[in-house]
């Protein structure tokens, strides 16, 4: 990666991130940083903005969820759209799909691979660590299929909103 597409130096979020009052989940925002600029993507203030949306929200988000959280005029929603996939491409965030077939994106629950419990009802989402990756990998390649990847999820209605039923 070339200097002069760093928009910023690596890493420190604090300042910021103590405004909010949420120094826990710094780390999670700058371990995004650094493995964007080790897939070569520039780190831009916006992409940086759409990752710390990401872990205040504390569950997966569509793209438009995403736009809504920035501050008006930071970028437009295609070039949330645009960054979002490239997040996922290079595994900074998980890819999830509610029942609508929304894509959502997740980095709250941290960067590793992982799955998720949503309820219909309110939206709460639990994280899933439970994966099928090998065995479903195993199907595909049998068809003669490479660069696979999978979704899973799993939705259902959750103990609280049961309860106001
Ligand atoms: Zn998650
Ligand atoms: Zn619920
Ligand atoms: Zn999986």
């Amino acid at each position: 990666m070339a200097i002069d597409q760093v928009d910023y130096d690596l890493p420190n979020s604090k300042n910021l991130w103590s405004m909010y009052g949420l120094n826990m989940s710094n780390s999670l925002v700058d371990k995004s940083l650094v493995k964007l600029s080790q897939a070569g993507l520039r780190l831009t203030k916006q992409r940086r903005a759409m990752l710390e949306a990401l872990v205040i929200a504390e569950k997966p988000m569509s793209a438009e969820e995403v736009h809504a959280k920035l501050y008006s005029g930071t970028c437009d929603l295609v070039t949330v759209y645009r960054s979002l996939e490239q997040f996922e491409r290079v595994g900074v965030v998980q890819l999830g799909v509610r029942e609508n077939g929304t894509k959502v994106y997740c980095l709250s629950h941290g960067l590793d691979h992982h799955h998720h419990l949503t309820c219909r009802i309110c939206g709460r989402t639990e994280r899933v660590d439970l994966c099928m990756a090998e065995e479903l990998e195993k199907v595909g390649r049998s068809y003669g299929f490479t660069e696979l990847s999978h979704v899973m999820e799993l939705f259902g209605a959750c103990p609280e909103c049961k309860k106001e039923a």
